[in-house]
């Protein structure tokens, strides 16, 4: 698949506020944030869609997951936080790189919309 920005990202070519990374994962700030903490956590394995991952990526979609409860409990967030993965354009999905919002820091409805 064609690079999406994330990999440029990913690859320090395109710079981006860098919240967490470790080896397979990185997690940054979204530049259009809809909440006060919005971060957007990327595997650093290029996946275009959580419909498109394969069994292979078991491991890497759980550690995304803990990743994610690890990062809100050192932003202090991890008593009211949302995670959301858009997947596909009319699931409101515009980068094709499978990443996981990480929203807090205000109430949340359901549903969501
Ligand atoms: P999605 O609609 O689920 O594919 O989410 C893509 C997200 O990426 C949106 O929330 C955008 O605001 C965000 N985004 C796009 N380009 C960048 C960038 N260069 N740096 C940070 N966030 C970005």
């Amino acid at each position: 698949m064609a690079d999406t920005i994330f990999t440029k990202i990913i690859n320090k070519q395109v710079p981006a506020d860098i919240v967490y990374e470790d080896e397979f994962c990185l997690a940054i700030k979204d530049i259009n944030p809809q909440a006060p903490v919005h971060l957007l956590l990327i595997p650093k394995k290029p996946i275009a869609m959580l419909s498109t991952a394969k069994p292979e990526d078991q491991a890497l979609l759980g550690h995304l997951l803990l990743a994610a409860g690890k990062i809100a409990r050192e932003l202090k967030v991890d008593g009211a936080f949302r995670v959301v993965i858009n997947n596909g354009k009319d699931g409101g999905q515009a980068v094709f790189h499978v990443h996981i919002h990480i929203l807090a820091g205000r109430p949340f409805r359901w549903p969501p919309g």
